[in-house]
């Protein structure tokens, strides 16, 4: 996708660091960090709505695979974190093209 930013850091069009970088997904810093720690794990691949692929539940497990590996890295398993995928207008999500926010470094309350 042309003008997608996360498309756009995938193909290093546009700089972004990147903490951790595969085949298949890497994780960049939210670019406004709503934790001490808010990170991004974002598949290569530009998927919209993941209620589209028949084979999202091995997509969405490879990336929680490389969230809760990373999580065990960086050191922040016993403390606890959170982990969130926003899909579509009422969730709130702003980027279209699937990810998901890992977000730690302090107590997060409620689910808003
Ligand atoms: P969403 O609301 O779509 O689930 O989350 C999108 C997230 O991407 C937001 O938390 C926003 O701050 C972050 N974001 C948007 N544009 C950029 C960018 O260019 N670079 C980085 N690192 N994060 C971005
Ligand atoms: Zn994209």
């Amino acid at each position: 996708m042309d003008k997608c930013i996360f498309c756009l850091i995938s193909n290093n069009q546009v700089e972004s660091k990147k903490l951790f970088n595969n085949q298949f997904c890497f994780i960049i810093e939210d670019i406004a960090p709503k934790a001490p720690i808010h990170l991004l794990i974002i598949p290569h691949k530009h998927i919209l709505r993941i209620s589209d692929y028949d084979d999202i539940g091995r997509i969405l497990a490879s990336m929680f695979d490389v969230a809760t590996n990373y999580a065990k890295d960086i050191g922040i398993v016993d403390d606890g974190y959170r982990l969130i995928i926003n899909q579509g207008e009422n969730s709130g999500q702003e980027v279209p093209h699937l990810h998901l926010h890992l977000l730690a470094g302090r107590k997060l309350l409620g689910m808003g």
